[in-house]
């Protein structure tokens, strides 16, 4: 069975060997040769919505599986534990199915993101909201009180 060496780097170097990942812990990406020997560079982003990664101190684990549509060689592989598992081939049609299923689940994610986002700016506004309510209303009334008596008073007697 084929097994990839877990390399841990700062920098993903430009040439990189073979049946080596390399991890980038800083960078949150891993690289590493499209294990058929074609040749090409699989990159794989550590996000929530693309690749995650578990370490246990002697092989990795990258989830979920690696399918290199974009490649001639279209291989589809797990790596497990370091291992390289083959997977199978899927047609047009169904890279096609989960590539809609990965954008609708970004954008559900990111929608996600921005109404937690909204919902914590708002909580923001109703706290300077009750602040305002208990500990500056009082002060402002009486700053735009004393304005309208000076405005009263200017008014009648010229300018003070
Ligand atoms: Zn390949």
């Amino acid at each position: 069975m084929k097994t990839l060496k877990p390399n841990f780097v700062e920098f993903i170097p430009d040439v990189i060997g073979d049946d080596t990942l390399y991890i980038s812990m800083k960078y949150k990406t891993v690289r590493h040769k499209c294990v058929c020997g074609c040749g090409n560079i699989v990159i794989t982003p550590i996000t929530p919505n693309d690749w995650w990664l578990k370490y246990n101190g002697a092989g990795v684990t990258l989830k979920p599986s690696i399918g290199n549509w974009g490649f001639s060689c279209r291989s589809h592989y797990w790596i497990i534990n370091s291992a390289v598992i083959w997977a199978e081939e899927w047609s047009d049609k169904e890279v096609k199915i989960k590539r809609e299923k990965d954008f609708n689940r970004k954008k559900t994610y990111y929608k996600d993101i921005k109404a937690k986002k909204n919902a914590k700016d708002g909580r923001f506004f109703v706290f300077f909201k009750k602040l305002y309510a208990t500990r500056f209303k009082s002060i402002i009334q009486k700053i735009l009180h004393q304005n309208l008596i000076i405005k009263k008073l200017g008014g009648k007697y010229g300018n003070i």
